[in-house]
């Protein structure tokens, strides 16, 4: 399989490719192998393969294996949905394949005396000891074949998987209360979108060095490993997510980071066929970002992010709930505008996002709405579920570019203490700035079709089909 692995880091695809070819392609290759035969026969097949993979991502990450922390190691094998990068462990869950496959077949196998020559009960006992985990409850090896035999179990593989991963997680979240919250941030809606989008038009790419700093923040490493300092300019210690809340970078890159996600709500919106109405933003922020008529009601719209793991957060345990940092942000400015919308007769609907991308309420129920009354536009005709996906996507890889950005400024003003650049030159650290939406020319391949959007359905498109 190495050419396959050696393909993979080509220097041609980009590495927001080679991960998603990884993890989608790469992973399920072993995994027929895995389901037909026994564990002990595909371990070190496994164990070799599970090499290759942490190679590859090594590689296309800018990774040294060496020098990274045991916890680190463990989130790239976590599963997407409890904040890692799904590259999972095939030698850690063969056995789950090998007996989700046997307990499938058990049916249809004759009984087990009549198997005397294959040793079949001393292998399922062997994968059996590798599943013996809380919650689980599995038949001993000697009446394995005929319980499943009796009741199919439905999806075994899945849940003996789920059962070793989720011990994996509890292990890698027991090691500090920074680790679990971030952990606990990046498990909720959202904060996996950048992992996930298909880099099929530019609101939904990442470049390379974009990606890779992305990367090291979901895992929780400095932005570069040659920062040798202490702490920040700002005076506060250098944790590898501290430029996330850095004083120094508030009025700099983070304002560019709110500005481009902006930037992306408003085209949308106007995408749309909806007539968002941005506001003039003043110093003191008192008025929110933009106001809008949905349905004939109207409502005050502001876009924020917060950092689920700033000291203070740690402190006070608010990361220690789910969104706890994204339902602060919502009660903060629910209150700052409440007088406002009070006199204008409108509703407050603060859009905040955790920085690891995860969506506050507020701003989730407001994409499914806006994904529903989407009149106009590329999306026109699309199914509402189909325009969340797009929107949630775009916005996860525009949280990351904002952040990407807020990392390098950051590094930068560490190596060149005296640097101060005027609040439009930050748009240099933002390495990618493609067009939205109406000037976006396609490329000759469907996108609309990457979001389960049949091209050949019909007419309601609009004019989009003549920029295909
Ligand atoms: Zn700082």
């Amino acid at each position: 399989m190495e050419p396959f692995f050696q393909a993979l880091v080509h220097p041609l695809f980009t590495t927001q490719s080679t991960f998603l070819l990884l993890r989608v392609c790469a992973l399920p290759k072993l995994n027929f192998t895995c389901r037909t035969l026994p564990s002990s026969l595909t371990l070190s097949a496994c164990a070799a393969f599970d090499q290759l993979v942490l190679s590859a991502a090594m590689t296309t990450l800018r990774l040294d294996k060496g020098s990274l922390p045991g916890e680190a190691l463990s989130v790239l094998a976590l599963p997407l949905r409890h904040g890692g990068f799904g590259l999972r462990s095939m030698a850690a869950t063969a056995p789950a394949a090998f007996l989700g496959s046997l307990a499938a077949a058990a049916r249809h196998l004759p009984p087990t005396w009549q198997l005397d020559t294959i040793p079949l009960v001393e292998e399922i006992s062997r994968a059996l000891l590798h599943c013996k985990l809380p919650g689980l409850r599995l038949p001993p090896a000697t009446s394995f074949l005929a319980c499943a035999a009796r009741r199919p179990p439905r999806y075994l593989q899945h849940s003996i998987t789920a059962a070793i991963e989720d011990r994996l997680a509890r292990s890698v979240g027991g090691i500090s209360i920074a680790l679990s919250s971030h952990l606990l941030s990046l498990r909720q809606a959202g904060a996996s979108g950048w992992l996930v989008a298909t880099p099929s038009r530019p609101e939904l790419m990442l470049c390379d060095d974009d990606f890779r700093l992305a990367a090291r923040l979901r895992l929780r490493l400095p932005p570069s490993s040659s920062v040798s300092a202490t702490h920040c300019l700002c005076g506060d210690e250098l944790l590898p997510d501290h430029f996330m809340a850095c004083k120094r970078l508030k009025r700099r890159t983070v304002t560019s980071r709110h500005a481009a996600l902006l930037q992306l709500l408003v085209a949308f919106l106007r995408e749309a066929g909806l007539q968002p109405i941005p506001e003039a933003r003043t110093e003191d922020g008192e008025r929110p970002d933009l106001r809008l008529s949905l349905d004939g009601a109207s409502f005050l719209l502001d876009l924020s992010v917060t950092h689920p793991t700033t000291p203070s957060a740690l402190r006070t345990n608010r990361s220690s709930r789910p969104l706890g940092a994204a339902k602060q942000r919502e009660y903060e400015k629910m209150h700052k505008y409440a007088a406002l919308a009070a006199v204008e007769r409108s509703t407050v609907i603060p859009l905040v996002l955790e920085s690891t991308g995860a969506l506050g309420e507020g701003l989730r129920q407001f994409i499914r709405r806006i994904s529903s009354c989407y009149r106009d536009g590329e999306f026109a005709g699309a199914s509402p579920a189909v325009v969340e996906r797009f929107l949630v996507s775009a916005i996860a890889i525009t949280l990351q570019r904002g952040n990407a950005a807020i990392l390098r400024e950051g590094a930068s003003l560490l190596e060149h203490p005296r640097s101060s650049r005027s609040p439009h030159q930050h748009q240099l650290y933002f390495r990618s700035r493609e067009p939205y939406f109406s000037s976006y020319t396609h490329p000759r391949f469907s996108t609309r079709s990457a979001f389960g959007w049949n091209d050949g359905g019909g007419g309601a498109s609009g004019g989009s089909s003549s920029r295909q």
